[in-house]
């Protein structure tokens, strides 16, 4: 007994020391966060005023690990292309306004052909077509293979983007009207966001020092670089080392891959400035590119702004300048275009300089009041990796009482990737994020989405979202549905109508293939042809009640005739009673019939001559396609709409 108890005090005593000394190493940890929370607060809040830019005085002032508790995403190292972007997927048309003669400051515009002296500046900006026979006849072929593989990893032409200095200028193009504006002398500060993920050095430091040569000091708060757990070597200490010698630029490291909306509202959760500019870690900056944006925002803090988009180059590193106006939006399947060079409504004397509404914005550039980021509900956190959250933001913004514009006196280069660069653990993460979209925000309408994008039909139909967060979210912001989205700010997209049997893809009898319009004809439109049923939902069409096929996941092509060929054109926006563009489908015959020539669409394979009109041999013996021909019972004038999938629950 008497054993038992002096073993029992003997324990008591071990406790009580041991408790003591967790207790005091409670304590320690304690005031020790407390101390290094006050120093990162006093960056946040400066106090007295000071010149703008401070130069943070220790390493670890200016970089910062954020830990997470779940371990880092294993990903490859296999930078293989996942996804070509389609060449018709951003619409860009050189400006001609302003760039009559951009300023030649010896040095400023420093393009250099391979294999030159890295000092020398060229005099003025070659030309697409220059640069582009530069880098394909002055190689050799170990330098083209070097170029070759940089593309394979970045997606760019990184060789060249190597030799550009890391301080050019970019040739002035905007509106002469914008040099003349005037902006408030007492702009909020914005902090500058920049997200990457194995960013190539030339691109990622061009973009860093691009904010840094260009936006007033006064407004900038800081440069926010985010690391989202890059694995490239330049990107750990030798960037760390680069970056302490930089005034007003910090960078902070995430210990997980978080993806583009994640990492941004990590750089959010973390930014001082009240207002913040979200921007890719390859971009380059048109003098005057802030003070814009900043004044809308500042103006009202409901709004979201976006420069206008300029386009590098991915392989010659060409600066092209967008053409005004332009504006985001977004088609049936959810993939975001910028569509520029189109009528503008009132087209006032100075619409050259005035801001213009869209419906949605891009990701390369977008201001946001930070207070008015979080309340609306930053990036939606349960989107994977990439892809979408552009669109998410927008119907959000738009839905629940904001706004977004582009604004024409902002101009901002954005690299336009080849490729994308990077490995995702999930094949179908474009398409889960795309189906958060649409259970979330496009109530009805949803079902268009998923009948244009059977891949994400599917992955539906086996699971469910979990958007309760979200809807939660949109509950308590009182958001507004789809359908006033759509009237009130994208009243251009047009609502198929997707009745069964008169819309899905056109299947030929004759041939066993379907009607198709090849991409990279473009958006103005071209001959339809005949390929292999994709099944994808890309060959969805939709004969509407106004006799119209509708193509496409925008719904804003029509089939046509030209000549005896069927094309697309862009819709008339009225339909006169007797249309080049009205359809007539016979269902009992299966013929599609052009209203105004009575003639029938017929399909004609590659080299399979058309034997219903043995005229027509001559001339288009070697090309298959869809044609316009007498009408004749014939199995390739036999058409069915077939529908990939009806959803019931979607
Ligand atoms: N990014 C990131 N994490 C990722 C993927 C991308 O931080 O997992 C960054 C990327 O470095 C870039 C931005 O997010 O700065 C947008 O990505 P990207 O440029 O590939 O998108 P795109 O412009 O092609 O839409
Ligand atoms: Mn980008």
């Amino acid at each position: 007994m008497r054993l038992w108890g002096r073993a029992t005090s003997a324990r008591r005593r071990m406790l009580c020391l041991w408790l003591l000394l967790l207790g005091f190493a409670l304590v320690t940890l304690a005031l020790s966060d407390l101390f290094n929370r006050d120093k990162g607060h006093s960056h946040q809040n400066p106090g007295p005023p000071r010149r703008p830019l401070q130069r943070f005085s220790s390493p670890q002032d200016l970089e910062v690990i954020v830990d997470s508790r779940d371990p880092a995403l294993e990903l490859g190292v296999d930078l293989a292309p996942l996804k070509s972007l389609q060449e018709d997927q951003l619409l860009f048309v050189p400006s001609t306004q302003g760039t009559k003669s951009p300023p030649q400051k010896k040095g400023s515009y420093k393009v250099l052909l391979p294999g030159a002296n890295k000092e020398t500046a060229a005099p003025a900006p070659p030309t697409h077509g220059e640069m582009g026979k530069a880098v394909q006849l002055h190689l050799e072929g170990s330098e083209r293979d070097t170029e070759l593989a940089a593309v394979q990893k970045y997606g760019f032409n990184e060789v060249v983007s190597e030799k550009i200095s890391l301080h050019r200028r970019l040739p002035e193009a905007r509106h002469s009207e914008c040099l003349g504006e005037q902006y408030s002398e007492s702009l909020p500060k914005a902090s500058v966001v920049i997200c990457f993920h194995d960013e190539a050095w030339s691109t990622l430091l061009r973009t860093v020092h691009s904010v840094l040569d260009t936006a007033p000091k006064q407004y900038l708060q800081e440069v926010l670089l985010v690391d989202d757990l890059s694995q490239h070597g330049h990107l750990k200490s030798v960037l760390s080392e680069y970056v302490s010698h930089l005034n007003g630029v910090r960078l902070i490291r995430s210990t997980k891959r978080l993806g583009v909306g994640g990492c941004r509202a990590l750089g959010a959760g973390r930014a001082a400035g009240e207002i913040l500019v979200f921007m890719d870690s390859h971009c380059e900056c048109q003098k005057g590119w802030l003070e814009p944006l900043l004044e809308r925002v500042a103006q009202d803090r409901t709004r979201v702004v976006s420069p206008v988009m300029d386009v590098i180059d991915w392989q010659t590193f060409q600066y092209n300048a967008t053409q005004w106006p332009v504006r985001g939006v977004f088609d049936w399947r959810l993939d975001f275009y910028w569509e520029s060079n189109f009528p503008l409504q009132d087209k006032g004397p100075d619409s050259a300089v005035q801001p213009l509404r869209t419906p949605a914005l891009g990701g390369g550039v977008v201001a946001i009041d930070r207070h008015f980021f979080q309340s609306v509900g930053a990036y939606d956190p349960g989107m994977l990796l990439w892809g979408a959250e552009q669109i998410e933001l927008s119907i959000r913004v738009w839905s629940c009482g904001g706004s977004m514009e582009v604004l024409p006196c902002s101009r901002v280069a954005h690299l336009h990737h080849h490729h994308l660069p990077y490995r995702f653990p999930d094949q179908d993460l474009l398409q889960r994020n795309k189906i958060r979209i649409a259970d979330t925000w496009m109530d009805a309408y949803r079902k268009i989405f998923y009948r244009r994008d059977t891949l994400a039909h599917f992955i539906r139909q086996s699971e469910s979202p979990n958007i309760t967060e979200r809807l939660r979210l949109k509950r308590s912001l009182g958001c507004r549905n789809f359908h006033w989205y759509l009237t009130t700010v994208y009243p251009q997209l047009y609502i198929p109508q997707d009745r069964p049997a008169l819309s899905g893809e056109l299947y030929n009898v004759g041939t066993g293939s379907c009607a198709d319009y090849p991409r990279l004809q473009g958006p103005q439109g071209g001959p339809m042809n005949i390929a292999p049923c994709s099944g994808t939902g890309s060959q969805h069409c939709d004969l509407n009640s106004d006799g119209e096929v509708r193509w496409g996941p925008m719904g804003a092509l029509c089939l046509d005739a030209k000549g005896e060929r069927a094309v697309l054109s862009p819709c008339l926006t009225q339909i006169p009673t007797t249309s080049r563009t009205q359809w007539k489908f016979v269902k009992l015959s299966g013929q599609l019939v052009h209203q105004q020539s009575q003639l029938c669409l017929e399909a004609v394979k590659d080299g399979n001559l058309s034997q219903s009109s043995p005229r027509e041999v001559s001339t288009h013996s070697s090309t298959g396609g869809l044609f316009l021909r007498p009408c004749i019972r014939h199995p390739r004038q036999q058409w069915h709409f077939e529908q990939l999938v009806a959803p019931k629950g979607t």
